[in-house]
């Protein structure tokens, strides 16, 4: 049978999470499991075991500490589309369907580490980081190289991700993504951006394997939020440093295309709210 598995941790904490873990090695972190099912299911992936984070509290929801957003990792999408951050909720909002945004977690969305995926561009531009726990104690690391390949990342077998931060935002912040059709389709290309004192940062998904970032884009959109440089400008130093897929939803030139017409709308925008 597909699904049959041996075991199923249903731990309350994260230390006996991190029991079940060490115990089955070889078991499925599940979180809200809208990853990992479609993943048993047409995949055909076969599991040891499963350890489920559903019932660990400790994870979920969102606290401030020390001018960041602490936010558990597992912490429903549907609970971001009311963050303070308004990246953070652009692209939590666009992300699936209610029903799906009430079972997804941000931490499955960063841990699955897909280039497409929603979160991953606000949380690079908004220079995240991660909190990642092991029975020995835990290490933050930059959200940036974090995600080291399409699906994989610096997370060790022992850890689990149990917390996101993000500063607490200060200035502009939003996120645009190009997709088939608006509801449940993931993106085509997105963007995100921050824009704190006059200083512009963007992130990329789906602009190459890892989610992306560029110095060179920035100065470029800096230059342009100033009005020093023109959009035209901006447009080519974002061409410059994409490599995006090519695959049976877009070509690799309309990737390229249109992660230049997003990044120009979503500078405009920051310079309208600047006004
Ligand atoms: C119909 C549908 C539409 C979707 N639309 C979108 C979309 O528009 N945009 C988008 O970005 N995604 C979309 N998704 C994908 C998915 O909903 C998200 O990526 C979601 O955030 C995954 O979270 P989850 O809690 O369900 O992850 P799970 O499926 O539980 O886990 C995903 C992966 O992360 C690991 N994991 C989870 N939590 C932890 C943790 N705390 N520590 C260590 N490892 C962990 C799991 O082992 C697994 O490998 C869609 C899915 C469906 C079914």
């Amino acid at each position: 049978m597909l699904l049959a598995a041996p075991c199923f941790a249903l731990p309350e904490t994260v230390g006996e999470a991190l029991t079940a873990l060490a115990d089955r090695p070889d078991a499925i972190v599940v979180a809200g499991g809208t990853e990992v099912m479609p993943d048993l299911l047409w995949r055909n992936r076969r599991a040891a075991g499963f350890v489920s984070l559903r019932r660990v509290g400790a994870l979920r929801g969102t606290t401030t500490v020390g001018g960041e957003l602490v936010i558990g990792a597992g912490t429903p999408v549907a609970a971001l589309t009311g963050a303070p951050d308004a990246g953070l909720r652009a692209a939590a909002s666009s992300l699936g369907t209610p029903l799906v945004r009430t079972e997804a977690t941000i931490g499955g969305n960063v841990v699955s580490a897909l280039p497409y995926r929603n979160l991953l561009p606000t949380l690079l531009a908004g220079g995240a980081t991660l909190e990642l726990t092991s029975a020995t104690g835990t290490r933050v690391v930059p959200f940036d190289g974090f995600v080291t390949a399409p699906g994989r990342t610096r997370l060790a077998e022992d850890e689990l991700l149990t917390a996101v931060r993000l500063p607490v935002p200060t200035g502009f912040a939003d996120y645009a993504k190009v997709g088939r059709r608006n509801a449940q389709f993931v993106a085509t290309v997105s963007v995100a951006i921050t824009c704190r004192d006059g200083a512009v940062r963007l992130a990329f998904g789906n602009a190459g394997p890892t989610p992306l970032r560029a110095d060179a884009v920035d100065t470029a959109a800096t230059a342009l939020f100033a009005h020093r440089a023109t959009a035209e400008d901006l447009r080519a130093a974002v061409a410059a440093a994409v490599d995006p897929p090519e695959d049976t939803i877009a070509s690799a030139a309309y990737r390229r295309h249109a992660l230049g017409v997003l990044t120009v709308r979503l500078v405009t925008r920051a310079q309208g709210a600047a006004a």
